[in-house]
């Protein structure tokens, strides 16, 4: 049996070390792992790139190495179309890769929302290319000006980008505006309750912050960027923290979605189909009207479910349904925000005691099985 997992972010890595666990008892089995990346991103360490807290180094993790450590073969490849009447991946590199169990786990991809100039001019912190690109822009920058710095999107990656931002000028010794730019009338919206959101917004304002909220960006030229309702405001560097969209890959691929995302069925199959699972970001699953979250728990807990259910398919015996923690309704999360602080969000309430030294664990642990 051959299972190919294309993609190995959060997602993927869990499926096929999940795998590797159950296959003691299961010899033959070979599991594929398809990146088009050689190494796994840890996001959420990203905005920290820019004010130099950690390297890319310390921040991602060898593919490679990975799976030759759990006995899984690592192919550095992009996929471009998959037959699955024949059940065939195919690449970029014009391989052809027989699966008998296939999982999606591609992520999701950055979106500019068709704004004029937003994807030319901006900066962004979702790969860590773009990361990488992103610091070295600012450390080019003129600094016997005063510098302009527009983040646009406050969303968990925008405020963190920003608090970022402000140790990153604080070290240089620089003067520097930066402005925080979002949609919605409040940072975090996704956030259910305000709490965290009137606390985040004070510790950045105070750290001079400029807060633009209820403002939206209808086009960027080559020095401003125009706002709806004609206000305009010149900048140095954009960095475009707002929003996500399906992996391009889905595009062509007959498949059942929601919102443009994989649908799933209660044991993470896509919709309709026994031997093709889905999990991360790219999967949308909902159960009783509560909708897993797009982060990185709920990639791992699906990770782990979908390799259950593969080995469970090949016994033959019953699947296991999946249960959302980290939810739309219901998130949780760190959030760090500059100068060592940050806040975990949990069940609607705000801890700050330890949570950046809580965040940063978790990330070391995390990173330790890519050593
Ligand atoms: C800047 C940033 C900060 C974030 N901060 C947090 C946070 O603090 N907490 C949190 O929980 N979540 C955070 N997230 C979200 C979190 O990173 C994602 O939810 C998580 O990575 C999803 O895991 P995944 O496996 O679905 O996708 P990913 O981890 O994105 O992995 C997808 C993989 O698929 C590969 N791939 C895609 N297409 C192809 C193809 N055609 N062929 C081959 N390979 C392909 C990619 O190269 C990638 O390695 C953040 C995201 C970003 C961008």
């Amino acid at each position: 049996m051959n299972i190919v997992i294309i993609g190995c972010g959060f997602g993927g890595v869990e499926v096929a070390s999940k795998l590797s666990e159950l296959r003691k008892r299961s010899k033959d089995l070979d599991i594929s792992m398809i990146d088009r990346r050689t190494r796994l991103e840890y996001q959420a360490a990203h905005p920290e790139i820019l004010s130099g807290k950690v390297t890319p180094e310390e921040i991602s993790g060898d593919l490679n190495k990975f799976a030759a450590k759990i006995n899984a073969e690592f192919i550095n490849e992009a996929v471009v179309n998959i037959d699955f009447e024949a059940k065939m991946v195919k690449t970029k590199e014009e391989r052809e890769i027989p699966y008998d169990f296939l999982v999606f786990s591609i992520g999701a991809e950055q979106t500019f929302f068709g704004i004029p100039g937003a994807e030319e001019r901006s900066y962004s912190v979702n790969t860590l290319k773009g990361a990488i690109e992103t610091k070295n822009a600012l450390d080019k920058l003129d600094y016997s000006k005063k510098i302009r710095i527009a983040v646009i999107g406050a969303g968990l990656t925008g405020v963190e980008v920003a608090g970022e931002l402000v140790d990153y000028f604080k070290d240089k010794k620089a003067s520097a505006k930066i402005y925080l730019v979002e949609l919605m009338p409040r940072v975090l919206p996704a956030f259910p309750t305000e709490n965290v959101a009137t606390y985040v917004s004070k510790f950045l304002s105070d750290r001079s912050v400029e807060i633009l909220t209820g403002t939206a960006v209808q086009e960027v030229n080559e020095h401003e960027i125009t706002f709806t309702g004609g206000t305009e405001l010149s900048y140095d560097v954009i960095i475009w923290t707002a929003g996500i969209k399906q992996n391009s890959l889905l595009e062509n691929l007959e498949l059942p979605k929601e919102k443009g995302w994989l649908k799933v069925d209660p044991y993470l199959r896509v919709d309709g189909m026994k031997d093709v699972f889905a999990v991360g970001d790219t999967a949308y699953f909902e159960n009783e009207g509560v909708r897993a979250g797009q982060n990185v728990e709920e990639a791992g807990r699906q990770g782990k479910l979908a390799a259950e259910n593969i080995i469970r398919t090949m016994k033959g015996k019953k699947l296991k349904r999946y249960r959302a923690k980290n939810t739309i309704q219901n998130p949780r999360a760190f959030i760090s925000l500059g100068n060592d602080k940050a806040a975990m969000y949990f069940g609607g309430m705000m801890f700050k005691v330890f949570a950046y030294l809580v965040k940063k664990f978790v990330e070391r642990r995390y990173m330790k099985r890519f050593r």
